[in-house]
């Protein structure tokens, strides 16, 4: 538990800061302050403090970056993590550009879930906010689902004025494919110029435009997941559509059950604070179990009420240095 009676029962894994992809909104513009691989966590660091996490009731891991694929060991982070006992959920965010050739041996070594990031489908908008190309990242979503995953879902960042018309087209995709699309509220985790207020979309209006094509029935909470999505099924199109409006939805954080942990190995307890705890030492260093439960412990202990997204908040390192 954290100081407000929130369970933390899910922690945010990042294995790499570096990305194949530059998604304007993730990573800024010419960055240059990639981290040392040395100070990146390794298979056996991790091992341990996911170990130490499920004796404090962590139940659900997700593995994220940067591009969790560009680690080449990411199959032995896996396995790794996915037998320890009380894991219920292991899961992998990626931008799928490089799932098609491992989708199957992830899964073999214990993957359960994986989520893609797919902002538009249009070649020429998925370039303008990624940099690169959507097939990739649709061979992808083939593989994984046919790996046989226990669920597949796509993501969607909302960018007023980018990437609006790809909406319903992305609706009519996961429809076909039979995946949850996410629509997410952009979050000022990077240079403010892309996160102006011209550009962001509330996920209230992405609602009521998909409520103009079609009738939403709401579904019940937790029906995919851990996380702070909201499901909808759109009854004709039968597409299963979440919003997650961590800007706009009020007492967005009170259900919040998770903390982050960057590649280098800082705990991070919310994402839209600056509060961090560095663990490496633990993990590297002084090698003791009692050592990381204490910063685990103290990291929830310090974990926020609420993100600072609403206050000027001015992100420190970029969302590719932090962890999606
Ligand atoms: N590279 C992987 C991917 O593309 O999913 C994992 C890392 S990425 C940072 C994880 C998630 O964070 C993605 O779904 C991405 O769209 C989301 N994300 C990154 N920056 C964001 C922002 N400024 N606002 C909202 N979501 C963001």
């Amino acid at each position: 538990m954290d100081a407000f009676g929130r369970k933390i029962d899910y922690l945010r894994i990042s294995v790499t800061d570096r990305c194949n992809e530059r998604c304007v909104y993730c990573l800024p513009e010419g960055y240059r302050g990639w981290q040392p691989r040395a100070e990146h966590l390794e298979v056996a660091e991790l091992e341990q403090l996911a170990r130490v996490a499920t004796e404090l009731g962590v139940r659900k891991f997700r593995l994220t970056g940067g591009e969790p694929l560009l680690r080449r060991d990411l199959p032995e982070i896996v396995s790794a993590i996915a037998k320890l006992p009380g894991v219920e959920s292991l899961g992998l965010s990626t931008n799928g550009t490089r799932l098609a050739s491992c989708a199957g041996s992830l899964r073999l070594a214990g993957l359960r879930t994986v989520n893609v990031s797919l902002d538009a489908l249009n070649p020429a908008v998925y370039r303008r906010i990624t940099g690169g190309n959507p097939q990739a990242a649709l061979d992808g979503v083939r593989a994984a689902l046919a790996a046989g995953f226990e669920c597949v879902k796509l993501n969607c960042v909302l960018m007023r004025g980018v990437n609006e018309a790809e909406i319903w087209p992305l609706v009519l995709y996961a429809g076909e494919l039979g995946v949850p699309l996410r629509l997410i509220e952009l979050m000022p985790v990077t240079t403010s110029t892309v996160l102006d207020e011209s550009n962001f979309l509330p996920v209230s209006e992405a609602m009521q435009r998909l409520g103009e094509r079609d009738e939403l029935v709401a579904l019940p909470e937790r029906h995919f997941g851990w996380g702070p999505a909201r499901y909808y099924r759109l009854r004709h199109t039968g597409a299963v559509v979440g919003f997650i409006g961590a800007l706009t939805t009020p007492h967005f954080c009170d259900t919040c059950n998770k903390m982050r942990l960057t590649a280098d190995g800082k705990i991070r307890p919310c994402l839209g604070d600056h509060g961090e705890l560095d663990l490496r030492p633990s993990l590297r260093q002084v090698r003791s179990d009692d050592a990381v439960r204490e910063m685990l412990l103290l990291a929830m202990a310090r974990k926020p009420r609420e993100h600072q997204f609403r206050n000027q908040y001015q992100p420190c390192r970029p969302m590719t240095a932090i962890g999606g």
